[in-house]
């Protein structure tokens, strides 16, 4: 069972901030912004290559519900998934970043030439 499936089944302790059928929201436990959330689906999915149309919409209100309950939705916020070993995504299960509550920066994702497909 992978990390995030013992942590929605309680087998690993979290942080949790909002829950509800099928969406679980909890603290990064290496936290990034002052606020940064992860949003996961209680199923098992990989990563965003297999989530379904139907389950990210779902996905989409309860991010949205994170951000409130964080009180950073009118401040802003920013959502990210990383995907896959380019992506950078070290668990193997749906979740989403909800960072906010202070001032982000837009970084240098990489050293290859930002250019190179154009
Ligand atoms: P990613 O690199 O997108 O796969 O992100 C994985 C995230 O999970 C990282 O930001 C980690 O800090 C976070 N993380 C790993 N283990 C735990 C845990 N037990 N509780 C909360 N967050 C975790």
């Amino acid at each position: 069972m992978c990390l995030f499936c013992k942590i929605v089944n309680k087998e690993i302790p979290s942080n949790p901030i909002l829950e509800d059928d099928n969406f679980l929201a909890f603290h990064d436990i290496n936290p990034k912004a002052p606020v940064h959330i992860l949003a996961i689906p209680k199923i098992h999915v990989e990563s965003f290559n297999e989530v379904s149309g139907e389950l990210m919409g779902k996905m989409t209100t309860f991010i949205q519900k994170v951000a409130q309950e964080m009180d950073i939705d009118k401040s802003g916020y920013r959502v990210i998934t990383n995907v896959g070993e380019n992506g950078g995504q070290e668990v193997q299960h749906l979740h989403f970043h909800v960072l906010g509550g202070a001032k982000l920066k837009w970084g240098h994702f990489s050293d290859a030439d930002p250019k190179g497909h154009f």
